[in-house]
């Protein structure tokens, strides 16, 4: 009998996250949607729960170590197992035409606490519980703005903090496939495109179904599946 997967999605409660969870749930898995403010994290939850699916709602502002203490107990307490994890929550507070002789390094630091400490701070709560399981897929979105290949001027704090995840994705990956336990625990980065949600505005091509797809794709990758990759509409793409 196969068990019910369990994912977790970061910054779930609107945008691409909450598209990532509904498919998610769509393929068959219990979905934590995860939101920093629990009322708006209730009501994404409550919707997607209208619509059949097993979705449930938990606090979790991933720059915030107590709530992330707090969530990974609960993890261990109710769930016992995270099959995925999808590292979806992240800002863009900066404006496009900033400059790096401008930017406030504030500004600089909030990207980096957001974009890439706290993808790091959440996957070290959940790994021990992929690791005991011996199974895990874990998706950061990244951003074609992180690429070194393509470095260019604008929004430099989002871009540091994107290739700072890229960085962070592979070297995990490295980590996770020196590991002699024989794990399969799988780590990708994505970038889903130019979206309509709140951060890429209305002009943006793609619809949230489209940003979703590849990571959900990457969230339910076969064994034989890449690790360590950057992907974008399912393909590999350069670092
Ligand atoms: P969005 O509409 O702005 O939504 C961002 C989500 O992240 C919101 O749910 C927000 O929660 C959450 N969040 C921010 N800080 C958080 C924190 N400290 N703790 C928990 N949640 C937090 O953005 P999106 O367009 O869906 O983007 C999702 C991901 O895709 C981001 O990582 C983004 O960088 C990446 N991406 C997006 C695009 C694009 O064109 N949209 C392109 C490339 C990459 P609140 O509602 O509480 O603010």
């Amino acid at each position: 009998m196969s068990v019910q997967r369990v994912a977790v999605v970061t910054g779930a409660n609107r945008g691409i996250g909450l598209e990532i969870s509904r498919q998610l749930a769509l393929q068959g898995m219990q979905v934590l949607l995860t939101s920093r403010d629990d009322a708006r994290g209730r009501v994404a939850a409550q919707a997607l729960a209208a619509q059949g699916l097993n979705v449930t709602c938990r606090q979790l502002d991933v720059t915030d170590v107590a709530s992330v203490a707090a969530f990974r107990q609960h993890l261990e307490r109710s769930h016992a197992r995270v099959d995925v994890l999808v590292n979806n929550a992240g800002i863009l507070i900066e404006r496009q035409a900033t400059t790096l002789s401008d930017l406030d390094t504030e500004v600089l630091r909030a990207t980096l606490e957001t974009n890439t400490i706290a993808v790091l701070r959440v996957t070290r709560a959940v790994l021990p519980l992929m690791r005991k399981a011996g199974y895990g897929r874990i998706v950061n979105l990244s951003s074609g703005m992180g690429q070194l290949a393509d470095m260019q001027s604008g929004t430099p704090a989002y871009r540091i903090s994107k290739t700072a995840l890229n960085a962070v994705t592979r070297i995990l990956a490295a980590e996770l496939s020196a590991e002699l336990s024989g794990a399969d625990i799988k780590v990708n980065a994505m970038c889903p495109g130019w979206v309509r949600t709140d951060m890429g505005g209305p002009n943006a091509g793609r619809s949230v179904e489209q940003g979703a797809d590849t990571a959900v794709w990457l969230a339910t990758l076969p064994k034989e599946g890449p690790s360590g990759g950057f992907f974008r509409d399912r393909e590999p793409i350069p670092w």
